[in-house]
C-alpha cells in the first residue's frame, strides 16, 4: 500500500498596507495570509500543488478566504500570494527521488565498466551469466576455474533459470558440472558482444 495524499502548510502572513476593512472600516489593520497545499508520498513533501490566501481584520477579527474576498482587497492579497514562494522543502520527495535515480545511473555506469575490465582480464572465480543455448529467456552461469595468458577453464552450471540475475540462486558448488572447457578472452567478448554472456560478476577477491 502506497500512502499518499496533501497537507497544507503555513508559508507567510504579512500586512495590506493601503487597505481598509470591508467590515468595520478601520485602516491599516487588514492583514493576509499564504497557504500552500503539497502533495506527500509516505509523509515525506513531494510537490506543492496550490496555493490560497486568507485576508483578516487585526480589528474586527472578520476574516476573509481568496475565494469570496471583498474586490478592494483583491489586488493587494492576490500580490502577496504570488510574491510568496514554495518553500524547497516542498519538493523534498522530488529531489530525494532524482538524487537516487542519479545514483542509480552512476552505480550502473560503474559496474559496466566492471564488467568489461572483468571480461578482458579474467580471475579464477569469476562467475559469468550466460543465455541457455536456443533459448534466449533462461539463463545460466559459467564459472572461470583458472585464468592463463588468454585463456580461461570453465566449468558449466547445470542449472537454468528465468531470473537475469540468477547467481545468488546458482552459484553453489554442487550445481557446477565436473567437466571444465577452455574458452579465449575473444570468446568471451564476442559472447558479450553478442549478448550470450550478459554479466559478470566477482564475488572472490
Ligand atoms: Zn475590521
Amino acid at each position: 500500500m502506497i500512502l499518499y495524499g496533501s497537507k497544507g502548510a503555513h508559508l507567510r502572513t504579512a500586512p495590506l498596507p493601503g487597505t481598509t476593512c470591508p467590515a468595520c472600516a478601520t485602516p491599516d489593520g487588514m492583514k493576509a495570509s499564504v497557504y500552500s497545499r503539497y502533495a506527500h508520498v509516505y509523509f515525506i513533501p513531494s510537490f506543492p500543488v496550490s496555493k490560497t490566501a486568507v485576508a483578516q481584520c487585526d480589528h474586527c477579527q472578520q476574516a476573509w478566504e481568496e475565494k469570496n474576498l471583498p474586490a478592494q482587497l483583491q489586488p493587494a492579497v492576490r500580490e502577496l500570494r504570488k510574491s510568496t514562494r514554495f518553500p524547497l522543502w516542498h519538493w523534498a520527495g522530488v529531489g530525494v527521488l532524482v538524487l537516487g535515480l542519479a545514483g542509480a545511473a552512476i552505480a550502473g555506469r560503474y559496474h559496466e565498466h566492471d564488467r568489461k575490465a572483468w571480461l578482458a582480464a579474467p580471475h579464477a572465480g569469476d562467475i559469468y551469466t550466460v543465455h541457455s543455448p536456443g533459448d534466449s529467456t533462461k539463463y545460466s552461469l559459467l564459472k572461470v576455474v583458472s585464468a592463463k595468458g588468454n585463456t580461461v577453464e570453465v566449468v558449466g552450471n547445470d542449472y537454468e533459470t528465468d531470473d537475469s540475475s540468477p547467481v545468488s540462486e546458482l552459484n553453489s558448488p554442487e550445481k557446477y558440472g565436473k567437466e571444465s572447457q577452455s574458452l579465449t578472452v575473444l570468446d568471451l567478448q564476442i559472447m558479450h558482444n553478442k549478448g550470450q554472456l550478459t554479466d559478470v560478476d566477482r564475488l572472490e577477491k
